[in-house]
């Protein structure tokens, strides 16, 4: 078996991919059975070379992928990958180091220790902050939440990774009725269960109205959730009324932050994040605007020892790693795991400072121009203009079925293959979401989805 032939065979196709992506259909042309009928195959008996199991692979899923990494895409909330970051991804999976503990690979532990340290400042948070790199913001929130839980138990006597949580005071949650689904499911792991969970009204823009969280406060353990980031309008919280609050009834704030984290980066959108730093937890992520492969986040926490009190974790066969020394096992949820600061280094070395304050900035300009552009064609009314890089839009029926309008124009923007833009409901409507997170995204892109949107608009009218 040639390593090197299998590795040369994997280059070849992802170079061919990539280079597709600048004309390639952003959807699927394979069908469910086509795709079923290559990929669904027994096991065999016998061994096959590396480079052709490579080669049968690219071949398998030939016309089952969607384009989402190409510069068209703007669904979601899905990222490209950087040259730099792709590239170290390889390199990470070539020398397949444990980045669970400082001693199976202490350049990688280094590594992360600063990576952190850089991600911190870039982001706006105290230097003083613990952090961990997880999964993706959903694992994100579970360990900031764990952390979350342990001090406030703490605070009340109450030694949770003891104890577990039957008998201890009951935690609440303060959230938005416009949080994302990912804090329910970080209540479900953490055994706070969704009963846990106050769901507040938001403003007519997204806001958490924080006169409704201060009135239902009491002086139990309570954790506040707020966004950097509405995921439909991207709209920001009042952290520092929200932190003012939580000291006031020492409750915890933590913000899901997972795309809006990032506007810290550009001097153009930090005053969003004005009071941010004043809050307990903090989680984002990094295969979105930080355009790494999946599958990375990031989470800060501003009590450290909190922190590593709830993750922490010896066996007889590792010991710490003793003064100055960072164990990555202390801080996150997982035991063995890849390690993902390496294309996270790699990234944030390939921008620069100066060059994360223009991806973000592009995307911002590139959302408020396909927001505007789609916006001025008949019949498309401008929900909400973007704050940072996402926005929304409906089209309008004459009949007055405005939802079904906006949902037969999505469907038929993907069936063009040209771009492709996702549906979501905002306030009780169907609305079309557009949000760019892709460096690939150009100028041309932007024209090429706005134009696609008009031919469609013409289609469907003429
Ligand atoms: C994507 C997203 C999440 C979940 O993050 P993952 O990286 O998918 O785990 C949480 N909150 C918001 C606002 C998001 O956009």
């Amino acid at each position: 078996m040639s390593e090197k032939a299998a590795l040369d065979r994997a280059l070849h196709h992802a170079t061919e991919y990539l280079e597709s992506l600048e004309t390639r259909s952003v959807i699927t042309t394979a069908t469910h059975e086509e795709l079923t009928e290559r990929l669904d195959i027994e096991l065999q008996d016998k061994s096959l070379p590396a480079e052709q199991v490579i080669d049968e692979l690219a071949r398998g899923v030939e016309g089952g992928l969607l384009t989402s990494g190409g510069g068209r895409f703007f669904a979601w909330a899905i990222g490209g990958t950087l040259p730099a970051a792709l590239a170290a991804d390889w390199l990470s999976s070539a020398w397949d180091q444990n980045a669970g503990i400082y001693a199976c690979s202490p350049a990688l532990a280094i590594l992360e220790n600063t990576c952190g340290n850089w991600l911190k400042d870039v982001l706006g948070l105290p230097p003083s902050a613990s952090f961990a790199f997880v999964t993706g913001c959903q694992m994100a929130h579970v360990t900031a939440l764990a952390a979350a839980r342990h001090k406030l138990l703490a605070d009340r006597g109450w030694d949770v990774e003891k104890r577990g949580l039957a008998g201890a005071p009951q935690i609440t949650i303060h959230t938005g009725e416009l949080r994302h689904e990912s804090i329910l499911r970080a209540a479900r792991f953490l055994g706070l269960g969704l009963d846990a969970v106050r769901h507040h009204p938001c403003s007519s823009d997204g806001q958490l109205d924080l006169d409704a969280v201060e009135a239902s406060l009491d002086d139990g353990p309570s954790v506040i959730v707020l966004q950097a980031g509405e995921f439909n309008t991207g709209n920001y919280d009042d952290f520092a009324r929200a932190a003012e609050l939580a000291r006031k009834h020492q409750g915890w704030v933590h913000v899901d932050g997972a795309i809006g984290l990032w506007a810290a980066a550009s001097a153009k959108t930090r005053h969003l994040m004005k009071g941010c730093e004043l809050l307990d937890s903090w989680a984002t992520d990094g295969h979105k605007w930080l355009n790494l492969p999946f599958d990375t986040g990031f989470v800060f926490v501003a009590h450290p020892e909190a922190h590593k009190q709830s993750m922490t974790i010896r066996a007889s066969y590792f010991s710490a790693g003793g003064e100055g020394i960072r164990d990555q096992i202390d801080w996150g949820p997982e035991w063995s795991r890849r390690a993902r600061s390496v294309p996270a280094y790699a990234a944030l070395r390939s921008l620069g400072r100066r060059g994360l304050e223009e991806l973000v900035d592009r995307c911002c300009e590139h959302a408020r121009a396909i927001v505007a552009g789609i916006g001025a064609l008949p019949g498309v009314e401008v929900v909400s203009e973007p704050i940072i890089n996402q926005g929304i839009l409906r089209f309008l029926a004459k009949d007055g079925d405005h939802d079904r309008r906006t949902d037969e124009v999505i469907d038929r923007i993907q069936a063009k293959g040209v771009t492709w833009f996702g549906g979501s409901n905002w306030r009780g409507t169907r609305v079309m979401r557009v949000i760019v997170l892709n460096w690939r995204t150009r100028e041309k892109d932007v024209a090429d989805a706005i134009e696609s949107v008009r031919q469609v608009l013409e289609e469907l009218d003429g």
